[in-house]
């Protein structure tokens, strides 16, 4: 065999490998009545990546804020919301990318409402994907009796961020906007506004001051210390641009 054709096979199943040991989706209880969940992807760049979304009960009603990253395990959340005995009632994707997105297809065609703001809509439709059936315009926009509040900060990792509070709990699922305490970069950039950035934080912190539990769109959640961790690597990573 050619040392080429070698190097190849060796490239091929290296990748499949990758590919075959994704995990399964992941569902963990965070209160009564809010699950995270997690799904993961093989990312060329980054290898395997997990993502952050929600799932919100309310008298057997369900909420989901982020579509998990496969079509597979959004019908896998999706069953496991059926067999819980709730109604799935709607999902709330938090910017136009794959890890928040992948599922509205699969929902729109069991006619479960999907949520997105019109400019996430707008990136959507420039992008030839699938789009979110109902579409807002201004925030904080609220759903489940105001269990669920949608509020966009202002630009971030992407022109189209939002934000998710759940008064309540005092949760906040700040989604791609907000990094793990782990991660030392702002991660994918392409779409991002980094001059903007903190100060999008800022106006989350001073909209909602009394934040108990922030959720990252990739890693490990935590208290409030995550807003400013972020804006910490958003303002060096600024200066240093
Ligand atoms: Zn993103």
């Amino acid at each position: 065999m050619k040392p080429y054709y070698l190097i190849l096979l060796i490239f091929f199943s290296v990748n499949s490998l990758a590919e075959s040991v994704i995990p399964n989706i992941e569902i963990v209880k965070l209160k009564d009545n809010i699950f995270l969940h997690k799904s993961f992807r093989y990312v060329q760049e980054y290898g395997l990546v997990s993502a952050n979304g929600l799932i919100i009960i309310e008298n057997k009603q369900a909420f989901i804020i982020d579509t998990p990253w496969s079509i597979q395990d959004t019908k896998k959340l999706v069953n496991w919301i059926k067999s819980n005995g709730y109604e799935l009632k709607g999902s709330i994707s938090t910017h136009s990318h794959t890890d928040r997105t992948t599922g509205i297809k699969f929902l729109n065609n069991h006619s479960v409402p999907t949520y997105a703001m019109s400019l996430t809509n707008q990136i959507l439709k420039d992008n030839k994907q699938e789009l979110a059936t109902v579409s807002f315009d201004k925030t904080p926009f609220t759903l489940a009796n105001g269990l669920i509040e949608v509020f966009y900060p202002g630009h971030g990792h992407t022109i189209d961020n939002v934000v998710i509070w759940l008064p309540k709990s005092k949760i906040l699922f700040g989604g791609c906007l907000i990094r793990s305490l782990d991660s030392k970069s702002l991660g994918y950039t392409g779409e991002a506004d980094i001059q903007q950035w903190s100060g999008s934080i800022e106006n989350i912190i001073s909209t909602y001051p009394n934040i108990a539990t922030v959720i990252p769109g990739h890693g490990e959640f935590g208290d409030n210390s995550l807003l400013q961790h972020t804006i910490n690597i958003s303002k060096s990573t600024k200066s240093n641009n």
